[in-house]
């Protein structure tokens, strides 16, 4: 078995897709003989800078012996990669070995790429120890996703599917002719086995991207069978080419258990605390409110493209115990989910007067409350019972501003209710 591990051939200015070269790589390795044993689409660190988009790394499993597998895979990113743009670093890594057999070190190599911060220098080391071939143009960052891609298979055992179609290559970085009716009624079929394919609240078909690449629609879901008759229900231009890519998509690998005082920028997040503030709309209309351990301090941000999903974090009170979910960017979660744990339901209110039912009034400093009718006389503040508009379990931003790595809450297995959105 060969394992051919690429990253980093695209541009966001003039298109290209990497994993419109790892089907590529796919039809010449049928082409020369090879068996095609299955496309791997890895999201690594959604925090890592010099990402194009989404941070995605590709692999091909296959029957073909590595020497020819690694000469063609070679000449298909020299051909096709996007090395004018200067963000554009290819790489490619190929391992001599079925992908459930790499080595701890390149398993361990790939979980570290979702979550933390890698060199190239690291790539270029685990290559060498493992005796994998491996190529890289220009600063040659990609081998650092390539390794990661060749060493997932054996990291992670939670995969969803992915359904690509592409388009004609006169049509790249013009507007997509889809059927918007066409995608809405497949994906009432499959729901909630296919999940983020459309955004109901906005009425926008999110599987269609609006980049320049060769990507006509991507369908995403739970199984393999269900993606690809939503994709073949769709209407639109002509498609090109399909594949179908098992991934690590939906699956909230990137997320580790942190307490708030614990975490570092560039790594994402499991956090529990209490809501010390009352959530703030900013300018730009951004949502923050604080979360502590009674330790530590920690801002989080509903930004302002999660849309809908800033009501329920508006709704938040101090007091209320919550787990949220996200990245750190400059000391800030921002915000990919929540769940209410504990909610506070009382609210401390001036007392009334038990005789003629109007408020009563400060008695002065540290001397309680007093009806000013009646005499009557109460200590402090009262609790009040309030109708809050939450309930217990998660909150999900909406399919259009979901992480392509983030588990959507209509997959299930999670701790608690959900409250999905569709
Ligand atoms: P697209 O989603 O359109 O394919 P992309 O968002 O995947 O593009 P790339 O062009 O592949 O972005 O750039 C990401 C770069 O970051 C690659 O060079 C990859 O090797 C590198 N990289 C990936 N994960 C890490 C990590 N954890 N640490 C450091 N570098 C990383």
């Amino acid at each position: 078995m060969t394992v051919i591990g690429l990253d980093d051939t695209d541009s966001r200015t003039r298109g290209m897709c990497t994993t419109y070269l790892a089907a590529r790589v796919a039809d010449s390795v049928r082409n020369a003989g090879g068996d095609v044993e299955r496309l791997l689409l890895v999201r690594l660190n959604p925090a890592v800078k010099h990402k194009t988009r989404g941070n995605a790394a590709l692999a091909v499993h296959t029957d073909l012996d590595p020497g020819v597998a690694f000469e063609l895979a070679r000449d298909e990113l020299e051909a096709a990669a996007e090395t004018g743009d200067p963000n554009t670093n290819p790489g490619l890594v190929v391992a001599p070995h079925a992908p459930e057999t790499v080595p701890d070190g390149v398993s361990t190599f790939a979980q570290a790429a979702v979550r933390d911060h890698l060199s190239r220098e690291q790539a270029d080391r685990r290559i060498e120890s493992a005796g994998y071939r491996s190529t890289g143009w220009k600063n040659a960052r990609g081998k650092i996703g390539a390794l990661a891609a060749v060493g997932s298979w054996a990291a992670f055992t939670e995969w969803t599917y992915e359904q690509i179609s592409y388009r004609e290559s006169e049509r790249w970085g013009t507007r997509r002719n889809v059927d918007f009716d066409s995608v809405f009624a497949a994906e009432s079929d499959e729901y909630p086995t296919v999940w983020d394919t459309v955004d109901r609240g906005t009425g926008e078909a999110v599987c269609v991207p609006h980049t320049p690449c060769p990507i006509l629609h991507g369908i995403r879901g739970d199984d393999p069978d269900a993606v690809r008759r939503v994709a073949d229900e769709i209407e639109s231009e002509q498609v090109i080419k399909t594949a179908q890519f098992v991934t690590n998509q939906g699956t909230d690998a990137h997320l580790r258990d942190a307490d708030p005082g614990n975490v570092k920028d560039g790594h994402a997040y499991r956090i529990t605390g209490t809501v010390t503030s009352k959530p703030e709309t900013r300018q730009g209309g951004h949502v923050f409110f604080t979360l502590t351990d009674g330790a530590s301090r920690l801002p989080c941000a509903a930004f302002e493209p999660t849309k809908r999903f800033r009501d329920h974090v508006r709704n938040l009170r101090p007091r209320d115990e919550i787990t949220v979910c996200g990245e750190v960017a400059r000391g800030t979660v921002k915000l990919e989910k929540f769940a209410v744990r504990t909610l506070d339901a009382t609210e401390l209110v001036t007392p009334t007067c038990p005789d003629c039912g109007r408020s009563m009034k400060s008695a002065g400093a540290e001397q309680g409350y007093r009806c000013r009718d009646c005499g009557t006389r109460a200590d402090g503040k009262v609790e009040r019972r309030i109708e809050r508009e939450l309930e217990h379990g998660w909150y999900e931003v909406p399919p259009e501003a979901r992480r392509h790595i983030a588990k959507p809450l209509v997959r299930g297995g999670f701790d608690g209710p959900t409250h999905p959105e569709r």
